[in-house]
């Protein structure tokens, strides 16, 4: 099961994505978590991308495209593996064809104004990823129910900056919808529904 999830920020792929894993025991691919975990060690690449986060812009693709070229070639991707926020612009995905054959690209759809309100009250633990938020509050204010981690607030969850990354998705990774819709792999779900209705929709997708 080779899946990537599609859609602008905040449309839950994070949160749908947690719960393919738990499905179907496949490995959760975040280029974003691999991004926040280098600035959080302050890797070379930590160093190179916190600016480029912070503004709402895209790590370069070369980089980019290493990183996830280096991770699906470990041995818990043979079976397979759900992407998430990777392919984001076409070259990107240009690359990925090249290194696997995807089954489906599942799109999570979303209004803007659900997006912000969406992502301004998202709070995600330092330690484990899992995502908070309005309708998915932690048991305890502050604290990870999964894991006991601090949950903390996004530099790039901040409102200005989520307008940039909407107009940076709408710019450059709206344009490979069309490709997959081309390839006859592209699942269209309405990501404004129940978590719980929205992850029933995609099982079917799935199937
Ligand atoms: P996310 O957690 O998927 O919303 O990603 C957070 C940020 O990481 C994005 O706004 C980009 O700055 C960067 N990023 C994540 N994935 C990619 C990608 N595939 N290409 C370029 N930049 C990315």
């Amino acid at each position: 099961m080779k899946i990537i999830l599609l859609g602008p920020p905040g449309t839950r792929k994070g949160t749908q994505a947690e719960r393919i894993v738990k499905k179907y025991g496949i490995p959760h691919i975040s280029t974003g978590d691999m991004f926040r975990e280098a600035i959080a060690k302050g890797t070379e690449l930590g160093r190179m991308a916190k600016g480029i986060l912070d503004q709402g812009k895209f790590v370069p693709d070369k980089i980019t495209i290493g990183l996830v070229k280096e991770r699906l070639s470990k041995p818990d991707c043979k079976k397979g593996f759900i992407l998430d926020g990777f392919p984001r612009t076409i070259p990107q995905a240009e690359a990925l064809d090249k290194m696997i054959k995807l089954d489906k690209a599942v799109l999570l759809e979303s209004s803007d104004d659900i997006i912000i309100k969406r992502l301004s009250s998202r709070r995600q633990c330092r330690k484990c990823n899992a995502i908070y938020g309005i309708d998915m509050p932690p048991k305890k204010k502050g604290v990870c129910d999964k894991c006991g981690g601090q949950l903390y607030q996004r530099d790039d969850d901040r409102e200005e900056v989520i307008r940039k990354r909407l107009e940076t998705y709408n710019k450059q990774t709206a344009p490979l919808i069309e490709c997959y819709k081309k390839k006859g792999i592209l699942a269209k779900i309405n990501g404004q529904q129940t978590i719980e209705k929205i992850f029933e929709d995609v099982v079917e997708a799935l199937i």
